[in-house]
């Protein structure tokens, strides 16, 4: 293969991991939003259990002192029945406190009820609470994994981009250009493999002259597929094997850079 589609080659195995790194990277700020929504959902319970109790205080104390009020009144009426002189006097009293009674009652019923509800609140608000801090614990480990994750992929892409400086160091501009141009096209992959005498990208037949004039050694011409215009390149079956190996393995990992070899 001519040096230059072999530096393109090179720069595009690069490319193609930092595209991948670009992508996962992206994803980290939704992933820790969403574990946040997550704990602010919980806390939005927790809360919600805590007001309906402090709400609930406030309403046993206004009916404690309904209750107090409405005894102070019997008494009161009370007091005057001991001192009232006629008949119809005396029944109307009786009838104010029949009806201050009937308050007392009414007031403690609520009382009541607020008092169980409270039990309720109780049981919602530890329930809650156990939630929130199970969901807290989840999301500690979760975030921890996910910051590692994001720190892996910001060496990696430190690390590919100092493989890419290395690689376009190697291609003249107006080939990196020419290059950067069919990348934008194709999100990515400017390069494509003849296989079975199509392009390994679109399937488009490549014809027969135009392979046996990429297999020229001295060819320092470049090809292009005439559907999809990316530039072409073309492993001899023999070393195919050995060379796609190699290529595959700078694509998933452990070597950024293959021997620069034509
Ligand atoms: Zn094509």
């Amino acid at each position: 293969m001519q040096k230059n589609l072999q530096n393109l080659l090179d720069l595009q195995h690069v490319d193609v991991r930092l595209n991948d790194v670009r992508s996962r990277l992206a994803k980290f700020p939704k992933k820790l939003t969403e574990s946040d929504a997550r704990i602010a959902a919980a806390k939005v319970i927790l809360d919600t259990s805590k007001a309906a109790q402090v709400a609930n205080v406030k309403d046993r104390k206004k009916y404690e002192l309904d209750v107090e009020s409405w005894k102070d009144r019997v008494r009161k009426y009370r007091d005057q029945t001991s001192q009232v002189k006629t008949n119809e006097a005396y029944r109307a009293l009786q009838h104010e406190v029949e009806m201050a009674e009937q308050e007392i009652a009414k007031a403690e019923d609520r009382l009541l009820e607020q008092m169980v509800a409270s039990e309720e609140y109780d049981r919602r608000i530890k329930a809650a609470d156990a939630a929130l801090k199970e969901i807290e614990q989840t999301e500690r480990v979760q975030r921890s994994t996910v910051e590692a994750d994001r720190g892996a992929a910001e060496k990696e892409m430190s690390e590919l981009n100092a493989a890419r400086a290395r690689a376009v160091a190697d291609v003249p501009e107006n080939l990196l250009d020419h290059y950067d141009r069919i990348v934008k096209k194709h999100h990515g992959v400017a390069l494509a493999e003849v296989r079975d005498e199509k392009c390994g990208a679109c399937g488009m037949i490549v014809r027969p002259h135009v392979i046996q004039e990429m297999r020229r050694a001295d060819s320092d011409q470049l090809f292009h597929c005439e559907t999809c215009t990316r530039i072409l390149y073309y492993i001899e079956p023999s070393i195919g094997s050995a060379s796609a190996a190699s290529a595959s393995q700078a694509v998933a990992g452990s070597s950024t850079s293959t021997p620069h070899e034509s």
